[in-house]
């Protein structure tokens, strides 16, 4: 898909994004190594492995900010809505860390620990209005 290859994160992405990772994930008191998985890489890690299922995959993840493995440490990114969107991308990073750092916490708990650390009380979450994104 030529949509695909427009909006990919750069070098200069990857680069803001792993040092906001590291960054928060020193704040938020993470010892272990986040890792930042691209889209294909996230279908390993969900075990998907047909094309079709991963067409599956893809469709439903492509309208989420980000996903997280909490128990691995891995975090998906999602570039299509994140890429220059500085105050949502940081916003995603944190969510998806306080995950990590708290793999117990239900949504709403994440939910409201990322707005008080954002100042972020300008929207509703997807997963409220019947989305699944987490
Ligand atoms: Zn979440």
């Amino acid at each position: 898909m030529v949509e695909e290859e427009i909006r990919t994160f750069d070098d200069l992405d990857i680069e803001l994004n792993e040092s906001l990772i590291r960054v928060f994930s020193t704040m938020l008191g993470i010892k272990r190594n986040v890792i930042i998985a691209d889209r294909e890489q996230w279908a390993v890690i969900q075990e998907v492995t047909t094309l079709r299922e991963k067409e599956k995959l893809f469709k439903e993840i492509d309208n989420n900010y980000g996903h997280c493995d909490a128990k691995n440490g891995i975090i998906w990114l999602n570039p299509r809505l994140l890429k220059r969107q500085y105050f949502q991308l940081i916003s995603t990073i944190i969510h998806e860390l306080l995950h990590i750092a708290n793999p117990n916490w239900s949504e709403d708990q994440v939910f409201e620990t990322e707005r008080k650390m954002t100042g972020r009380y300008d929207y509703e979450p997807l997963y409220r209005l019947g989305y699944d994104d987490d």
